[in-house]
């Protein structure tokens, strides 16, 4: 059921080559989104290996990482919370650093966004280097939370973004390249 479903959206993901610089293969998902039945399959195949896990708060990564993080905090009946890119959060935040495979960036957190101990899961369309999970994963610490997984619709497994993350939570994810 849940792999047929992710045989259905592996299909439909588009590869961009060099975008959005010269060897970048990009995996677009915005024929997932756009269709309907492909949308809400994301939701469920992300939420899946969570289903028996405590789960207070889902944490979507700007901007992709929304998009599913809502469906997933809908599924799991948790609590939604977004990391923003630096600037964009109104009230007191934390904020990271993190490399991306093209490039750097801020991130930012509402101090306020998890209750102490509240356990959270980490949801991005896609791993690449883990920089972005891993910033993301320590911001969520930083502000009381417990991260008790990290799940993607993608992982790009020859750039090990794994290791960065550490081994302390489990990491899913749906589609491996
Ligand atoms: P990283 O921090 O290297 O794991 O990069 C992950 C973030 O960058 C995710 O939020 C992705 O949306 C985006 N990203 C990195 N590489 C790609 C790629 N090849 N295709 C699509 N998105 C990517």
């Amino acid at each position: 059921m849940i792999q047929d479903a992710i045989e259905k959206l592996a299909g439909a993901i588009r590869d961009v080559p060099d975008f959005p610089k010269p060897g970048i293969i990009f995996k677009d998902i915005t024929p997932l989104l756009g269709n309907p039945e492909l949308f809400s399959l994301i939701g469920d195949v992300l939420a899946d290996p969570f289903r028996d896990t405590q789960v207070d708060k889902v944490v979507g990564i700007d901007a992709r990482g929304f998009i599913f993080a809502t469906q997933v905090a809908e599924r799991l009946n948790a609590g939604f919370v977004p990391i923003r890119k630096k600037g964009k959060l109104p009230f007191k935040t934390k904020a990271r650093s993190y490399a991306l495979e093209y490039g750097q960036d801020d991130m930012e957190i509402h101090v306020d966004a998890v209750e102490p101990g509240q356990k959270v899961l980490i949801i991005d369309d896609l791993l690449a280097t883990g920089g972005t999970a891993s910033a993301a994963k320590k911001l969520v610490e930083e502000v009381g939370g417990e991260v008790v997984g990290v799940s993607f619709l993608i992982e790009l497994a020859f750039l090990e973004g794994r290791k960065l993350l550490g081994e302390n939570a489990p990491i899913k994810a749906a589609i491996v390249y």
